[in-house]
């Protein structure tokens, strides 16, 4: 088993307390954040943790050495000369994690949050690696952008993957110039924050994809459906009196982009879901062997829709998609279990406090 390696250079994974299991994370000790903090990881013997192999889903007792960062022995009861000691008794120990949809808000908007600043959490979190989403200003709409935001991570410890605008200046109206974009070292295309609403659009962006063997990700919401909602359309936004974003506005897109990524033959990777009859879509074409891909955020499976009523309207409960019911947190449960949906990601996207409190 190794590490992540970012660059040539080897991070220390994540040690999370065993007790995240049962759900209920604990902060990482000022010991082992002040090792995070720093760029290439020192030297370092954790001991006494549960290693997590995900190749082959086992644990085992074992200790780390780290040296020059690099691993250089695993085993039980390690020790060495001259090396800072992390006791990890009761924790996990694993590979650097990957957040496949982060908002890092440079450039643009670096009152809210800096590709430094945005790295420094991500690496906090045990995460190595991060996939950017396009909504800065400018937008990833150039390759100039694109390779502004690699050489801005370049000394940072966290990998930093660009995904690049489906349309110029991300407006929805005439696709970016993939291919170079693609060339620059974009990883994937989104519109992300909002959806690519033209279905035209949206059918040439998933050929350019086939062709350049690079994924669509959607932000999935038919905004003429939820135009003016504030969490979702149901039991808890009436009450409330709330507009609603219903559960449709994001599965009619994901129908109409399955049925896309079928006629192209392109890939497209629907965005953190958050309905059961989604998680069902997905299911049913990944059968039919249609090239599509999913995530979820963790708070689309730990909350639901009571949450908005029950702290206050806390704008931190309000997002897209809102948080929904209990019935589509138990069918993405499910989606996670059997590989209907592929990854679990943040939507980390901060704003600052001032905006936050008059939205
Ligand atoms: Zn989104
Ligand atoms: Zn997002």
């Amino acid at each position: 088993m190794s590490m992540h390696a970012a660059g040539g250079r080897a991070y220390l994974g994540s040690v999370i307390d065993r007790t995240m299991a049962s759900g209920n994370p604990t902060a990482l000790s000022p010991a082992l954040s002040a090792t995070m903090t720093v760029q290439a990881t020192p030297d370092l013997l954790i001991k006494g943790g549960t290693l997590l192999d995900p190749v082959t889903g086992s644990t085992s007792q074992s200790d780390v050495l780290i040296r020059d960062g690099v691993i250089t022995a695993l085993g039980e009861g390690l020790s060495a000369e001259a090396v800072p000691v992390y006791d990890a008794t009761g924790k996990y120990v694993s590979m650097g994690w990957m957040d496949m949809h982060v908002h890092l808000r440079e450039p643009g908007f670096e009152h809210k949050e800096t590709i430094q600043t945005g790295c420094a959490a991500a690496a906090f979190g045990g995460f190595t690696a991060v996939a950017c989403m396009p909504n800065t200003d400018p937008p990833i709409h150039t390759r100039d952008v694109v390779e502004f935001i690699i050489e801005r991570a370049g000394p940072t410890p966290v990998d930093v993957y660009p995904i690049a605008c489906v349309s110029k200046h991300r407006k929805g109206e005439s696709l970016a110039e993939m291919a170079d974009l693609a060339e620059g070292g974009a990883v994937a295309f989104s519109d992300d924050g909002d959806p690519v609403q033209d279905t035209g659009l949206m059918r040439h962006a998933l050929e350019y994809s086939r062709m350049l063997n690079k994924p669509i990700i959607g932000h999935e919401e038919d905004l003429p459906l939820g135009p003016k909602g504030h969490m979702h359309e149901g039991e808890v936004s009436t009450r409330l009196g709330l507009p609603g974003i219903p559960t449709i506005s994001e599965e009619i897109m994901i129908a109409r982009d399955i049925l896309l990524a079928e006629y192209t033959g392109g890939h497209v990777h629907i965005a953190h879901i958050s309905t059961a009859n989604a998680v069902d879509q997905v299911r049913l074409a990944k059968a039919k062997g249609i090239h599509v891909t999913t995530e979820v955020c963790t708070h689309h499976f730990t909350l639901t829709d009571k949450a908005v009523e029950d702290m206050d309207f806390d704008t931190h409960t309000k997002m897209h998609p809102p948080l929904r019911t209990q019935t589509d947190i138990d069918a993405i449960k499910v989606g996670l279990k059997d590989g209907t949906i592929d990854a679990i990601c943040t939507d980390h996207a901060p704003h600052a406090s001032f905006e936050k409190e008059v939205e």
